[in-house]
């Protein structure tokens, strides 16, 4: 028997999984050439027919599988690679080539895929390029059913996996199946990188940032994750496992506790309503947000839309999900943030220095006019709904509100115009997660209907530490009194403007803030929704002057560290046994 051992990371997901490990990797397959004898040229185009039968059925099952899922066609894109299959050119090519040269069908596949590919990335038109990496995709799909290897795709992740990766990109992390997926351990990311994001929001227990988990995990073998102390335990020894199995029972227990506070009203002892809402980054998890109490979604991070098909999602595609969305969230409201494409949600094939710094977010949608437009019009329909409104990420200055605020109205006339129906009073709110937003917002305010302080970002930008990066990942602290007393300037002038403010971060998270960010005079808090139970249960044991007292008191200190001895501290005042849910 294996010894036990204890790999440690990142808690980023809260639970406990107990898998087996599948070590998700991306790499290329390897394909070598082969001389075939004349007679056993006709097995082998048979073999490439089956490859590709095979690989056409499996890319069905996937479809229909994300389509049951997410209860629209988000798996469009697929449709693109399924047609691929179908090409009667490249079969005939790879046939004649086959009999022709008398080499493997691999080596011959791959030439003719890589020949194609080619071909069409050179093309000038921008709907051919896209299809590049459809090619590739689709291509290694065929070449790894020929050789009898195993998908490397985390569509294709088998039941009971605990994945074993370093890294997952934002786009293969929207497709991870829960029901296949137990947890998830990775070498790079931090609390806020996407990767975590995303497991928060599928429930799936996930620890990152653990160094040379690739060499030392192999394939196979038993392993169990702990979400909430960060680590991952390799061939757990019985008693561990039994150590598990108990406190699993007790996450449940807590879990049962919390139950009740889904339907409870978010209100403070006193009486003050605070709006308690979900982020959310696919259509399909609006059913965690009711089932979880959030009174509205806080935070739609519509890329994933972009992220998990190819190419551009037209503006019909993009009307149907909005409207969708808004139609069975109602009568809460719905704030549907526009692309926050470029950071670590990389798009194109624009290399940068420094993706963080550089062309994300509005400043991408500001320079494709006809891209934004798409966007801002199919929001603009959705909003007949009247519970839709509208929200951009990443603004730094005051004249990208401005350019928004004109274009936004330009937008409303062609609509108008159309005698198109929406609803022309929509509220028009911003990010505020860069620190020259945070500084400038008593300017800002004048000109949006709300403020939603993104302290993921604000808290990368403000201390000048990478979200994702494991290496620096203890710098990342959003209690750091830079951070809260920019939150606290921000509220401020959003107030003094005579406008709402809420806070979309993954501070509002965490139960330990609660009570500062209401002090401070948050307005809404929207969070991953299985946060919302805890965040009630707190919430509803405090009264505004004890909240401003702790704000107040939690806004002299000089660390992070200070911040928030000090808040587990009047926390503990309060809920002697709150260790479970801090
Ligand atoms: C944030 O930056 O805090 C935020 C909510 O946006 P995202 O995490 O999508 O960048
Ligand atoms: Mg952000």
């Amino acid at each position: 028997m294996p010894k036990e051992r204890i790999l440690k990371g990142i808690a980023v997901s809260k639970g406990i999984a107990r898998g087996t490990a599948f070590k998700y990797e991306t790499k290329k397959v390897e394909v070598f050439q082969t001389p075939i004898l004349s007679v056993y040229l006709h097995e082998e185009t048979e073999r490439l027919k089956k490859a590709v039968a095979k690989t056409k059925r499996e890319l069905i099952n996937i479809q229909k599988r994300i389509n049951e899922e997410t209860g629209e066609d988000f798996a469009q894109f697929l449709d693109a690679q399924i047609m691929m299959l179908d090409d009667k050119e490249i079969a005939r090519k790879v046939k004649e080539r086959i009999v022709k040269e008398k080499k493997n069908a691999e080596y011959i596949y791959n030439q003719v895929i890589s020949d194609y590919a080619e071909k069409l990335s050179q093309s000038k038109d921008q709907y051919f390029q896209e299809r590049v990496a459809d090619i590739w995709d689709v291509g290694m799909r065929v070449l790894r059913n020929l050789l009898g290897l195993t998908h490397s795709s985390i569509i294709d992740i088998p039941v009971g996996s605990v994945v074993i990766a370093h890294d997952i990109s934002p786009s293969e992390s929207a497709l991870m199946n829960p029901e296949n997926i137990l947890g998830v351990a990775a070498e790079a990311g931090g609390r806020t990188s996407h990767t975590a994001i995303t497991t928060r929001a599928l429930e799936i227990p996930a620890v990152l940032g653990i160094k040379n988990l690739m060499s030392k995990v192999k394939n196979g073998e038993s392993v169990i994750i702990d979400g909430d102390r960060g680590i991952l335990i390799r061939h757990p020894s019985s008693g561990r496992i039994n150590y598990y199995k108990t406190a699993k029972k007790k996450e449940k227990k807590l879990a049962e506790a919390l139950t009740p506070y889904c339907e409870l009203p978010p209100k403070t002892r006193d009486g003050r309503h605070i709006d308690i809402s979900a982020n959310i980054e696919f259509f399909s998890e609006y059913t965690h947000a009711l089932k979880y109490g959030a009174e509205g979604i806080g935070l739609f991070r519509t890329e994933f839309l972009y992220l998990t098909r190819r190419g551009n999602p037209t503006e019909e595609e993009q009307y149907r999900v909005y409207n969708a969305l808004a139609q069975r969230m109602k009568p809460h409201a719905v704030i549907i943030r526009t692309f926050d494409l470029g950071g670590d949600k990389i798009f194109s094939e624009y290399h940068e220095a420094n993706p963080f710094l550089g062309w994300r977010a509005i400043r991408v949608c500001l320079d494709d006019p006809e891209f934004f437009n798409i966007q801002l019009r199919a929001i603009l329909r959705a909003s007949v709904n009247k519970n839709v409104k509208i929200m951009f990420p990443m603004i730094s200055t005051y004249e990208e509100i401005r350019r928004i605020n004109l274009i936004l109205r330009k937008v409303k006339q062609k609509l108008a115009s159309e005698k198109t129906a929406f609803n022309k009073d929509i509220q028009v709110g911003i990010m505020v997660e860069t620190p020259s937003a945070a500084l400038v917002s008593r300017h800002l305010a004048q000109e949006v209907d709300f403020f939603s302080i993104g302290s993921n970002d604000l808290t990368q930008y403000t201390l000048g530490v990478d979200r994702g990066n494991e290496k620096i990942s203890k710098l990342f602290d959003h209690f750091h009194p830079a951070v809260i007393n920019l939150i606290k300037q921000v509220t401020d002038a959003g107030h003094h403007a005579h406008i709402w403010v809420g806070l979309c971060g993954e501070l509002a998270a965490d139960p330990l803030a609660i009570p500062l960010l209401i002090g401070l005079g948050l307005d809404e808090l929207s969070m991953n929704p299985a946060s919302i139970p805890p965040a009630k249960m707190i919430l509803r044991t405090l009264t505004i002057p004890d909240c401003e007292k702790i704000a107040q008191g939690a806004l002299d200190f000089r660390t992070a560290l200070e911040v928030k001895r000090f808040l587990r501290r009047e926390i503990h005042k309060k809920f002697p046994d709150i260790e479970g849910v801090l």
